[in-house]
Order: C-alpha cells, then structure tokens, then sequence
C-alpha cells in the first residue's frame, strides 16, 4: 500500500478535483478523505475509520457498497465483451435487457431509453431531443426551455445552463440563451410567510404563465424539473404543484422533462417521482439509482408522442445524428440489470419509503423546538434540515451554507456522512435505499448532537 504522505502529494500535485475550491485544497485546508472500502450503507477510509455514509455517495449508491451481486456482473460482462457499440442498430445482450427492465418500470406512456454516461449528458440529449422534434414538427422558434431556480441538472453548458445556481453559472458565462428560469417550488421560501401552500401554488403558476406570456409560447419548448429538488434544498414540492403546473404546460403545448436522477428508480418510496406525483413527461431523465453507481451510466426515457416523431425525423434526414462512443456500454448495463434485480429482490422502493418516513419524522422530533432549525422536511429517502440565523424572519445564516459546513463537519467527527448543499445552510441526507431503522437513528442522533455543539 502506498504511504499516506506520497498519495496526499501526489493529489496535490496532479489531481482536479470537481466542485473544490481549489486554492483551499492546494492549501491543505479543504476536507479531504481517502476511500477505501465500503459495504451496506458504510465506507471505510484509508486508516480504518468507518463512517455511515447519509448520502449515499451522491445519492446514487442506492443498494449500498459492496453489493457482489453487481461486482460479479461487471466482471462477466468485462470477461465476455467489456466493449462494443450501439451506434447503427448494434447492441449487446446485457443493454438490450435493461432497456427492456428500465421500460417495464417505466410509466406506461414511455417508449424508448437512449443510454448516456451521466446525468449531465442525459439532459443534454433531452435538450437536443427537444429541439430535433421541434424542428421536424416545422416549428423551428419553439427552443427556450424553462427550468427553475435552484434546480440541478448537471453542469455541462446546456445542463450547467439549466442549473438554476449561482456557483454554477458564476464566472462560467452561464446560463446560456433559450434557457429561463421560473420560481422553485420551495413553500419555506415563499414570498409571503403568510400564504398556505394553495395560495403558494398559485404564485408559481402565476409566475410560470406570466413567463409563458412574457416570452410567447411559440417560442418555449419544454419545462424540466425534478419531481423533488435536490442539490438545490432537497425540497419535496407542496400539495397539488405538479398536476396545476402540468395543465399550464399542456395548455401552451410545452413539453415536460421529468429530472429523475435522483428520485428515479425508488428514492421517493415508488418507482419513479413521476409515479409518486402523478406527472405524464414527455421525457425522463435517469442515471445514478439505474446502476446505483457500481458503473456510469444515465438514459433518456422517450415517450410514445415523441418517439413517433423522431421516427418520422429519420425517415426525412437519416440517422439522427446524436451518440456517445461509451453509449449504452455494456459494463455498465450490466451493472444496471444486476443492480435493478437488487432493488426488487430486497424491497428497497418498499424500504425508501417505510424506513424514510421514518427517518425524517425521527429527524423532526429531535430537533423540534431549536432556535436555529427552520425546517424539516422529506420525502421518502430524502430529508433536509435548513438552519436560520431567525427563525421568524426565515433568515439564511449564510448564503453558501458555511454553518451547514461547520455541522456536517462536527457529524463527520461522529462517523456519519450528510452533506452540506451548496446554496443556504442546508444539512441533506439521502442514504442508501437499504438503511434499517437503527441505522437511521444514528444518523439523527448525530445531527441532534452536531446541531448542539455546532449553532
Ligand atoms: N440531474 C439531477 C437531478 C442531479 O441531481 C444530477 C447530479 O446530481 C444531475 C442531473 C447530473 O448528473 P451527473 O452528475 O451524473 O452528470
């Protein structure tokens, strides 16, 4: 094994870490952790030190570390044929099942999955997708996409675009043209303590159409969002937000991408967040919970109405011009199907559902009352704690969540792993869709004492 000292030099010297602040790391200042191992919802670092990993890595190790069902799988598949195409038709036994696993899970309106790399690329396709279809459909100025701040869709240009976050567009000239950004659908942060949440409802439709209005529904080809925000609070949206936002979309012909990277594949406690909240998309996004990260791997989820357009489109101007040499790779639908087994054969939509109930009312109850906690909110395995500087005022302590940072760092301390969001001083959890009860209450125990001697 090498030594410690020669690897944190060796980081220093050659490694770009993303979404770092580099001039800290160079420092020596940032947080910094070496991973070794990992099983069930726990990692082990280089020196032996385990921690319960709350998030799942980036939401997205959903059956938990050190599942060998998936491992054995990969290295079949790597043994067998560890790479071939899909481009013109070709596909391998393990990518042609999981389009069939991926579309039996599906809303039943879905047709299609074009398998992508990541969730950023995933996006990206839709982006073009939409656009391709508008084009075939003769209405070429019908391009702009409107997403929402706070959103997170990736941090490609488009997708960094679609991002509705400061330090994702701040010095990157981000975001670009055609892509708006309208009201999240965050009920803490309503405009007016004094609206319930039908009353907030109504505010963002008003926004969204105000928006319609403003910039002509001729020229707006899609709304995307994620059925639950994530990286913006993790905020599940109030009470009947999907189905009024879904009319205005349908009213102006403007189709839905339904961002489902983390909430696809049983986070919210169903199948998909677009099961969960009842929302028809035109298109949905998924990567992480597909193969729970044992390999990258994202897809676009095409539905019937614009499958059949596509269709016509290549009749008129060839093979769509669109694919990633690493489309559909085989090592990672292999992850994919032995990873989508895993999810049913140990209950974990059931689980995220039961044992994430769980956790946020658990959650709620031991940090009810404090000064500081303005809020917690859920939604099957996701739940966020927002700390304010006043409660009443619902006043961010910091606008990059500096004091977040200071208690996720005094949980790190007690072994278990939440992570600070990057925009408010927001504590998310989104821990593998396996975590029992005993494991949750550990997890708010440790917050509950953070939360003491951090604020
Ligand atoms: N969409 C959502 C909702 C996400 O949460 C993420 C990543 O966290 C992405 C897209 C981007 O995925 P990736 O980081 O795999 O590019």
């Amino acid at each position: 094994m090498l030594r410690n000292d020669m690897l944190e030099q060796w980081d220093r010297e050659n490694f770009f870490h993303p979404s770092t602040h580099l001039a800290q790391f160079a420092r020596g200042e940032a947080p910094e952790r070496v991973v070794k191992g990992g099983e069930g919802c726990f990692i082990e670092d280089r020196d032996g030190n385990r921690f319960l990993d709350a998030f799942a890595g980036l939401y997205c190790v959903n059956v938990g570390y050190g599942r060998s069902e998936i491992a054995e799988a990969i290295a079949e598949q790597a043994r067998e044929l560890a790479y071939y195409h899909a481009y013109v038709g070709h596909g391998t036994e393990a990518s042609i099942t999981l389009s069939k696993m991926v579309l039996d899970r599906a809303p039943d309106h879905m047709s299609k999955v074009y398998f992508g790399l990541g969730g950023s690329d995933a996006n990206e396709t839709n982006v073009k997708l939409i656009w391709y279809y508008n084009n075939i459909l003769g209405r070429p100025e019908k391009k702009k996409i409107i997403s929402r701040w706070r959103g997170y869709h990736g941090s490609g240009l488009v997708t960094g675009s679609l991002t509705g976050l400061h330090l994702f567009h701040n010095k990157f000239d981000l975001p670009l043209d055609r892509i708006l950004h309208t009201e999240p659908a965050y009920f803490y942060r309503r405009p007016d303590p004094e609206m319930d949440a039908a009353a907030y409802v109504a505010h963002c439709v008003a926004e969204l159409e105000a928006m319609i209005e403003r910039e002509g529904a001729d020229t707006i080809a899609a709304f995307i969002g994620e059925p639950v925000m994530g990286t913006g609070g993790i905020v599940p949206p109030p009470e009947g937000y999907w189905a009024a936002i879904q009319a205005v979309l349908e009213e102006h012909d403007i189709l839905l991408i339904a961002d489902e990277v983390v909430t696809g594949f049983g986070r919210l406690g169903s199948m998909f967040g677009s099961d969960h909240y009842g929302l028809k998309p035109d298109l949905i996004t998924i990567a992480k919970g597909l193969t729970s990260a044992y390999a990258p791997l994202s897809g676009s989820i095409v539905s019937e109405k614009m499958w059949a357009v596509l269709e016509q489109g290549t009749d008129e101007n060839g093979p769509i011009g669109h694919g990633w040499t690493y489309s559909a790779h085989p090592i990672g639908a292999a992850a994919g199907v032995a990873n989508l087994k895993l999810v049913d054969d140990l209950g974990l939509v059931k689980n995220a559902g039961e044992v994430g109930g769980y956790f946020t009312a658990a959650m709620a109850d031991a940090l009810a009352g404090h000064a500081h906690v303005g809020e917690v909110r859920g939604e099957g395995m996701l739940c966020a704690v927002e700390l304010v500087e006043d409660k009443s005022a619902r006043r961010f302590y910091d606008p990059v969540g500096k004091v977040a940072g200071a208690v996720v760092a005094e949980m790190g301390k007690q072994g278990v792993i939440a992570r600070a969001m990057p925009q408010g001083d927001i504590i998310g959890f989104a821990p593998p869709l396996c975590l029992t009860r005993e494991e949750a209450d550990r997890v708010v125990a440790a917050t509950a004492q953070a939360v003491k001697v951090a604020l």
